[in-house]
């Protein structure tokens, strides 16, 4: 199969009205899609993913189209101001899709809707089991890109999207990441350009009566805490809520080290190894086999560049023969977070 790749919204639409997936881009990481409400569509991602069935999917909906719409002013991004009137639509368009809407799910929808915010929450028997992997809960957001909201906008249907990549590797942040995955298995890649936040969405669900975070990611917890209060992370047990929490996820092939610049400790030479650093070169190691992700120190940045920098690392790796990629600790708060736990599980696949 022919794999294109394009801006053409009215083709994408009409492949996901025909039961076929389109990788879409979000503002935090390519999406691979099919028509949530159609099992076998769906069925179709875990085969081109080769995902294991256990690990469900997060469905993106509408931010409905017009001026009927408070959640569709992306140019105005941010909370509507219209409290009320936002929770009200919030609410009838959740409806069909959920059989209970808790007071904080409602807060952080309307607070960060469209946006980098998944949603855990009660399912009505309208998601189909595949979905879910069979859970009685959906994972539900509204994603804020244009491209996509516009497809959405059109679509009778909402799109369930896992990350368009093989199951366990790394997430793609732009178009030809994906054709680089999934080339010849899907046949359009709506291209959006970069992904504007490159991590994927933090997920927040309900876990003995309060709100908890399932995974860190592209909403600062601090943001979280700031709308609803203390939140508790989920414990990881062993078959994870959430799979993105497995302990190893998110790996390039060559083995990376956390937390870790000590190479030479680890009978490395320097002409052997790759970095990934925050915000300055280490000295000894060739500058083309580092890459620093803001030299000015903003995590926001260097989450947005995060993942290209972990495919290239690797690449070059492959292209050169280097031994293994060496990362350092980001800042424990923002985005550095959610950084660290990335690499942290990019670096649990290492063997050795
Ligand atoms: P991905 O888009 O590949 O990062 O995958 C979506 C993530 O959402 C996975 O880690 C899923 O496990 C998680 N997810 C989807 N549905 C649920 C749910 N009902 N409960 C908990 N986590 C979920
Ligand atoms: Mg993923």
């Amino acid at each position: 199969m022919h794999t294109e790749m394009g801006h053409d919204i009215e083709k994408a639409a009409s492949l996901l009205e025909a039961g076929e997936l389109v990788a879409i881009p979000t503002e935090t990481v390519y999406g691979l899609a099919a028509n949530a409400l159609n099992a076998k569509a769906v069925a179709r991602i875990f085969e081109v993913k080769n995902r294991p069935h256990f690990d469900p999917l997060i469905v993106h909906l509408s931010a409905g189209s017009g001026p009927e719409s408070p959640m569709s002013g992306m140019t105005s991004m941010g909370p509507c101001r219209d409290v009320a009137k936002a929770e009200d639509y919030l609410r009838r368009m959740l409806d069909p899709y959920v059989r209970d809407l808790p007071v904080w799910a409602l807060k952080l929808a309307r607070s960060f809707w469209p946006g980098p915010l998944t949603l855990v929450l009660p399912r009505k028997p309208v998601i189909p089991d595949i979905v879910t992997s069979g859970l009685d809960t959906v994972a539900l957001r509204i994603p804020a890109h244009l491209a996509t909201l516009e497809l959405l906008a059109r679509l009778p249907f909402p799109l369930a999207a896992p990350s368009a990549n093989l199951f366990g590797r790394v997430s793609p942040t732009t178009a030809q990441h994906v054709v680089d995955q999934l080339g010849g298995k899907i046949s359009y890649v709506l291209d959006g350009g970069p992904c504007g936040i490159g991590l994927e969405s933090t997920i927040v669900g309900e876990v003995a009566g309060a709100p908890a975070i399932l995974r860190l990611g592209g909403l600062r917890q601090e943001d979280i805490e700031a709308a609803i209060g203390n939140v508790a992370h989920a414990p990881s047990g062993a078959k994870p809520l959430a799979p993105g929490n497995l302990e190893s996820h998110y790996a390039p092939s060559a083995p990376l080290y956390f937390d870790d610049l000590g190479y030479a400790q680890r009978g490395y030479a320097p002409g052997e190894v790759a970095l990934l650093l925050y915000k300055k070169e280490l000295a000894g190691v060739p500058a083309d086999q580092q890459r620093v992700l803001s030299p000015l120190g903003d995590l926001n940045e260097a989450a947005q560049k995060l993942f290209a920098a972990m495919r290239e690392l690797d690449a070059l790796c492959a292209k050169r023969g280097l031994k293994a990629i060496f990362t350092q600790k980001f800042p424990d708060q923002g985005l550095g977070r959610a950084i660290n736990d990335r690499l942290k599980r990019a670096s649990a696949a290492r063997v050795s």
